[in-house]
């Protein structure tokens, strides 16, 4: 086997993508003190400083140490789009060529980062463009985070009041649970007070329901869980969401009973539910879904479905949603429904794409390729 010094290539460890824990650990080796670790985070993710040379407050020797064994490494941003309602897109190119997608969403209280997990996504549920345009590998933690750091820097840059990320879902691009150690690794710097700082409400994984990993996930983090449910019933979850074969809906629930009763706080599960029309959302679908959550502290957030071209689903007439957030509401369930957004720049749930070098020629099953994304 040759190793990559063989190749003239010895990639640096992206110190952008260690916790707090990695940090401790790489200074360790060094002989210096844990306090580095939070040294090092102000100065990358709250200064935003890629120089180790202005990292002042630690010694010349150290800085030129962390220079000779480390790097601070971004993404390329090669596309930057903004919607008329105020969205945000950003296409980042990564070492390899794969391109990722990242989308900021403004709110009256809020600003909510949607930040990828996956270069394309392995799960293949029927509605979402993002599957059928294949996978090629999980994002490291360095590229998970990255994402907010640059849109931090790139949402500072506009100087407008009010905009801010103040909040992240990992409901970009891939299954984030099948991603299980670089999501969490990059989670826990959103979270750290070091970094950004964000508190465990406001940082959402959102998963189709990897019932090990959800359990996995309750062990070791205080944070929010989003499950894309999107079927009351096997029959109908296993032609959408093609996991469910595997973890059926009575595991995925259990496992979110068991998620809940780890959590520290007071804490709801958000279920997710595209309206298909004609598939998914008639009286009954409703009325199923109610005797589901049963018992499990919900919120259900109903999500209008965005087409895309050949998808072979429509968007549920107005009536449909109304009617069926009514039975929902009318169980004492909370609803949301969630309004589309950034649809004019392709941001919208289950449009994002990216460019992705499929390996798991699923893209030939349905069309022939585009090359890269509207740019
Ligand atoms: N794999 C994760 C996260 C990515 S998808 C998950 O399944 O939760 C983020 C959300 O967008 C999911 O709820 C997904 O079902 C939804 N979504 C996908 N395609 C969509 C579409 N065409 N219209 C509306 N929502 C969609």
């Amino acid at each position: 086997m040759r190793s990559s010094q063989d190749e003239g290539v010895v990639a640096k460890l992206n110190l952008l993508g260690l916790d707090r824990q990695g940090l401790i650990a790489y200074f360790a080796a060094l002989g210096e003190k844990p306090f580095r670790a939070g040294q090092v985070l102000q100065w990358v993710h709250q200064k935003a400083v890629t120089d180790y040379q202005l990292m002042t407050n630690i010694s010349q020797a150290l800085r030129d140490q962390l220079q000779e064994d480390t790097r601070i490494h971004l993404p390329e941003l090669v596309f930057d789009a903004t919607s008329s309602d105020g969205t945000r897109k950003w296409l980042l190119q990564l070492d390899d060529g794969n391109r990722i997608e990242t989308v900021y969403i403004p709110e009256t209280d809020r600003g909510t980062l949607c930040v990828s997990s996956q270069v394309g996504c392995a799960l293949d549920c029927s509605f979402c463009s993002t599957g059928r345009r294949g996978f090629n590998r999980n994002l490291t933690a360095a590229e998970i985070i990255a994402q907010v750091w640059l849109a931090t820097r790139l949402i500072d840059e506009e100087k407008k009041p009010g905009r801010k990320v103040t909040n992240i879902v990992l409901m970009g691009m891939g299954e984030p649970l099948l991603n299980f150690d670089n999501v969490v690794a990059a989670v826990r710097i959103m979270m750290d007070d070091f970094a950004y700082g964000l508190s465990k409400r406001r940082v959402t994984i959102s998963t189709a329901g990897v019932v090990p990993a959800i359990d996995r996930l309750g062990d070791i983090l205080d944070m929010r869980l989003a499950v894309s449910l999107h079927a009351p019933d096997d029959k109908l979850r296993d032609s959408l969401v093609p996991l469910n074969r595997k973890y059926p809906i009575a595991e995925l629930m259990a496992a979110c009973r068991r998620f809940i009763s780890k959590q520290n706080t007071r804490s709801r599960i958000t279920f997710e539910y595209v309206l298909l029309d004609g598939v998914n959302d008639s009286d009954q679908h409703a009325r199923k879904l109610v005797k589901l959550v049963k018992g499990i502290p919900t919120l259900v957030n109903l999500i209008p479905f965005n087409p895309f071209p050949d998808s072979g689903y429509k968007t549920s007439p107005k009536q449909s949603v109304e009617r069926f957030n009514r039975i929902l509401f009318d169980a004492g369930i909370t609803t949301v429904v969630r309004r589309t957004r950034g649809e004019d720049i392709d941001a919208a749930c289950g449009q994002l794409i990216g460019r992705i070098e499929d390996r798991s020629r699923r893209y030939r099953r349905f069309e022939q390729p585009r090359i890269g994304m509207q740019t």
